[in-house]
């Protein structure tokens, strides 16, 4: 059995955890102590407001440990704010977050939350069928480095990444119907 926790201090907890419970030999935990974080075998950082999650992170010093937990090679996958919280560098932000994976993002990179769209797109690492994809008030990734993968891309902008054990996408796989995104995070963990 793989636990996979949920970062559950803000945004789109519940969904995730819908999503783990339709895959099998998965136990899904919404977590936000040390305690529940040091516990789980991967951990989602789930979308919703980078700057939220961010200033609560600080607030019950959370954000070394799950930094220190993320570079000891805990698998880790941010959806949408979750991307921004993994990102080295924000554009036109000083603030920071992990920084444990070498890409540069841009936060609402396409607009107000009326730019939100639907597209779909094949992701070949992930599934062989194309995926829905959501976007809300969305990032994307300006430049990866060359550690970095790049899994998708649309309109010449890199919207899903990996870098060894961490995983990254600017949209959301947890609104959907489609759980080939969970599955692909949940077989990273060894
Ligand atoms: N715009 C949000 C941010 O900058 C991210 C939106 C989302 O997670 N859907 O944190």
């Amino acid at each position: 059995m793989k636990v996979v926790g949920v970062l559950a201090l803000q945004g789109a907890v519940r969904e995730h955890l819908a999503m783990l419970q339709t895959l099998p030999n998965v136990e899904a935990r919404a977590v936000k102590t040390r305690e529940e974080i040091e516990a789980v075998d991967g951990l989602i950082l789930p979308g919703g407001e980078s700057t939220a999650m961010g200033k609560i992170m600080k607030y019950f010093s959370l954000t070394d440990f799950i930094r220190d937990k993320i570079q000891a090679g805990l698998p880790v996958w941010g959806t949408c704010a979750g991307l921004i919280l993994l990102a080295k560098e924000i554009v036109e932000q000083e603030t920071t977050y992990f920084a444990t994976m070498d890409v540069v993002v841009k936060r609402n990179a396409y607009g107000s939350q009326l730019d939100s769209f639907v597209t779909k797109c094949v992701i070949p690492q992930v599934a062989e069928h194309e995926l829905p994809l959501v976007f809300i008030r969305a990032p994307y990734i300006v430049k990866a480095g060359e550690e970095v993968q790049v899994l998708a891309s649309y309109q010449d902008k890199i919207i899903a990444a990996q870098q060894g054990k961490m995983l990254a996408t600017a949209f959301h796989p947890e609104l959907t119907e489609d759980n080939a995104f969970h599955k692909y995070f949940v077989s990273l963990i060894d």
